[in-house]
């Protein structure tokens, strides 16, 4: 008998339930007991619906209420002393502190625990802190507690921990540097407790999740996995240990994975389906194998006949009974239930399978190898139609895209000349001074224009009325800036909701959900756009407004595009192409937005590329290729301006010191990047580089609620004089200004604009 798992299911509830409790208790709206009553509800709902679908080992402690990494951090009581965390049950107000921080204290407010990326999808977790004398005790039981909760409901489930190893090296050492593994042995003994103590409460099996076995790994680091795993081994008696991969590949960490004592081990056959025969000709006999076959990061329905053709000589070389089918990893990433879009198109919804369907094909391909396929004809037969529909559906393919992509020619991603020739035509076409001054593009969406777009789309306003709205947002922005002085201006952004669905929902080949919410981060959800088909633009979608804002003023206006490795990187893509493929398209469509703002009069364009950095693949192997296709396709939308007109782009994060030369090679005539908050140390890149183009080092951190002062920005900028041409410098915010009020903003950006003229003067 083949068995079927499920590593982790949503856990926000399909209607948002758990944002909403969790954000009326912050409010006090909600009483603490009422919250755990909300998501006692929530875990129930969700053990129950993969109960009647038979996945044999349903997860528990998949839930949190805000994150599983800070889970971790509590359940083995790594709190950083400034949350006064004194032994004993952690609170949740300590809990909702160390997400959160704290506000309104009279204390003193504390500052939330750092918040990054979970390996390469777009889910945040809160980064644990380590110090050099840390100590970890149990501190807190929840994995044992929502175990006996299932129990209490006549589940038997198989509980998730984050593992040892990854949890370690998710965190930070604050104070001294050191290597965080080297506090593994005092951390085992915890994990051995909890082990214990699952085992005592009924347990059978427990996953432990270690997905950096998906990563680059050190020799240290591969010893310490053999390490935990011996110890755990000891520890955790007749509890069989399930660990799972997830990501990618084990590649060179295979054998020592197989090395391991533990009773399973999960693959991730989605990311890295070449992995199977290696993992099969050199897996113990004994061991389970966990084979992610279902797409948990993606929401493609699956082709269950290719995937039963695949297992089958599986079944057939270890036998039935050491092999379980699964999702690639959590469901985490992806929406809940399909059946809530009543508004998709019908087509592409048949084509789609979110978290609730996944756990449903788990089921069908489980009973189609244990009760033959004839147990499951329909659900078999529906997938095959719907997969052979996709492959041929004009609603994909277009004819004309396809042209396009095979016209393709090294040329159309270079500009005519290089930047220092460019230079000098621009700076006769701009005019501009020394230390020019811009902004990132967007300005504050205050509470009228929320209000304005709401009505809109709820058809409460008329387009008409809408569109005159928005052109007197951006008329008033534009007075504004003049006032302050900047020189080059932007129009705004008040028409954009996000920088992503804006684009999305003007281009063909994007779908948008109405339910299709995932977790980003805590209460923060995202509800990214679905790329299905082949994408072209059919109008242009910031003509009008940016040339509109462009007539109201002599000075430049700067167009502002969302770039084509940040449209794809924070969508659902598709799975019928190769990523760099559908990245082209995009890059393609942009190319005629470009064109046209060019043709509209527009002489400065920004393209965003907040996501570039983040697409990077995670074994480093795979790096090089990423780079050249995601440099290539910004160039391939930039290139098509003359050599008069000025391309920037944007990026707001500070690590460049590892892909400088692909920065340097997109070739944008200028790049903001966030420098405001590392005080210009992450310039270094750009000097010990010799970034050859011009740059412009944020000199205004928008993440804080304060003024800078024109001496600080001032500093900042002589701080990047110094590692740069002064004839390099731009002076800008970090980023864009839409989070702040406007009160916050005008002063700020009359003192950056006070700064420039300051270095300006000393410069003459
Ligand atoms: N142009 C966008 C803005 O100003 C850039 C946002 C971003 O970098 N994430 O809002
Ligand atoms: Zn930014």
């Amino acid at each position: 008998m083949v068995y079927t798992a499920n590593l982790g299911f949503p856990r926000i509830g399909s209607g948002r339930e758990l944002k909403k409790a969790t954000e009326s208790f912050w409010k006090g709206d909600l009483t603490e007991e009422q919250l755990r009553a909300e998501a006692r509800r929530l875990r129930a709902a969700n053990w129950q619906l993969q109960r009647q679908n038979g996945v044999d080992f349903i997860p528990s402690n998949d839930f949190s209420l805000y994150d599983q990494v800070l889970d971790t951090s509590v359940m083995v009581g790594a709190i950083p002393e400034i949350y006064g965390w004194n032994g004993g049950p952690v609170s949740l107000e300590t809990y909702f502190a160390m997400a959160r921080g704290t506000r309104g204290r009279a204390e003193g407010d504390l500052p939330a625990l750092e918040m990054t990326k979970w390996f390469d999808t777009n889910y945040h977790y809160l980064v644990p802190e380590f110090t050099q004398e840390q100590s970890f005790t149990l501190a807190s039981t929840k994995p044992v507690d929502e175990f006996l909760e299932a129990q209490a409901l006549g589940l038997q489930t198989r509980p998730v921990l984050l593992g040892p190893v990854s949890y370690l090296l998710l965190g930070k050492c604050v104070g001294e540097d050191f290597d965080p593994l080297t506090l593994l042995p005092r951390l085992l003994p915890v994990y051995g407790e909890v082990l214990r103590r699952l085992a005592e409460a009924g347990a059978d099996w427990v996953q432990l999740d270690e997905p950096c076995l998906a990563l680059d790994l050190t020799e240290t680091t591969q010893a310490a996995l053999k390490q935990a795993y011996s110890y755990l081994a000891e520890a955790s008696g007749s509890l069989k240990v399930m660990l799972t991969s997830y990501f990618g590949g084990l590649g060179d960490n295979l054998e020592t994975t197989l090395q391991l004592p533990v009773s399973g081990v999960h693959l991730d056959l989605v990311r890295a389906p070449d992995q199977l025969d290696r993992v099969l000709s050199s897996a113990p006999g004994h061991l389970t194998l966990s084979l992610g076959v279902v797409d948990g990061r993606n929401v493609w329905r699956s082709d269950l006949e290719s995937i039963l053709e695949r297992i089958a000589p599986v079944v057939e070389a270890r036998g039935a009974d050491r092999l379980v089918i699964a999702p690639s990893c959590s469901l985490l990433h992806v929406p809940i239930d399909l059946e809530l879009e009543t508004e998709l198109d019908p087509d592409l919804k048949s084509w789609l399978a979110f978290a609730v369907q996944k756990v449903e094909e788990v089921s069908v391909l489980g009973r189609a190898l244990n009760e033959g396929r004839a147990a499951v004809t329909a659900p078999l037969e529906s997938s095959e139609r719907a997969v052979e529909a996709r492959r041929t559906s004009p609603k994909i393919h277009d004819a004309a895209v396809e042209t396009r992509l095979q016209c393709i020619t090294r040329d159309m991603a270079r500009r005519t000349s290089d930047h220092a020739e460019r230079r000098v035509v621009q700076q006769q076409n701009l005019k501009l001074p020394d230390f020019p001054t811009t902004t990132i593009g967007s300005f504050p969406q205050t509470e009228e224009i929320r209000k304005a777009r709401a009505a809109f789309t709820k058809g409460r306003m008329s387009s008409a009325d809408y569109q005159s709205f928005l052109k007197r947002e951006t008329e008033a922005a534009v007075r504004r800036q003049e006032e302050i002085g900047l020189d080059v201006l932007v129009h705004g952004e008040f028409e954009r909701n996000d920088m992503v669905q804006y684009f999305g929902e003007q281009l063909s080949g994007f779908a948008f959900t109405r339910h299709g919410w995932v977790q980003s981060f805590g209460t923060r959800y995202v509800r990214p756009p679905i790329l299905y088909g082949d994408v072209s633009r059919p109008a242009p979608m910031t003509v009008e407004m940016t040339a509109y804002a462009q007539s109201l003023t002599e000075r430049p206006v700067k167009g502002m595009l969302t770039g084509p490795v940040t449209l794809l990187q924070w969508s659902f893509v598709r799975d019928d192409q190769p990523r760099e493929r559908t990245c082209r398209q995009i890059a393609l469509a942009l190319r005629d937005e470009v064109a046209d703002l060019e043709q509209a009069g527009i002489r400065v364009i920004q393209i965003d590329e907040p996501a570039f950095r983040e697409g990077l693949p995670l074994r480093r192997a795979h790096w090089r290729r990423y780079l050249d296709w995601a440099v290539e396709c910004f160039r391939l939308a930039a290139s098509v301006v003359s050599d008069e007109t000025q391309i920037h782009t944007h990026m707001c994060y500070s690590e460049f010191n590892d892909i400088m030369d692909a920065i340097a090679a997109m070739d944008a005539d200028v790049i903001s990047i966030e420098t405001a908050r590392s005080k210009m140390e992450l310039l270094e890149a750009f000097t010990t580089f010799r970034y050859p183009n011009e740059i412009g080092p944020g000199v205004y951190d928008i993440h804080a609620p304060r003024c800078p002062e024109a001496r600080e920005m001032t500093e900042l900028l002589r701080e990047a004089s110094k590692r740069l041409d002064a004839r390099q410098i731009w002076v800008n915010p970090d980023c864009g200004l839409k989070t702040r009020s406007w009160e916050e903003v005008s002063p700020a950006l009359a003192n950056m604009v006070a700064a420039a003229r300051d270095l300006r003067a000393q410069a003459a």
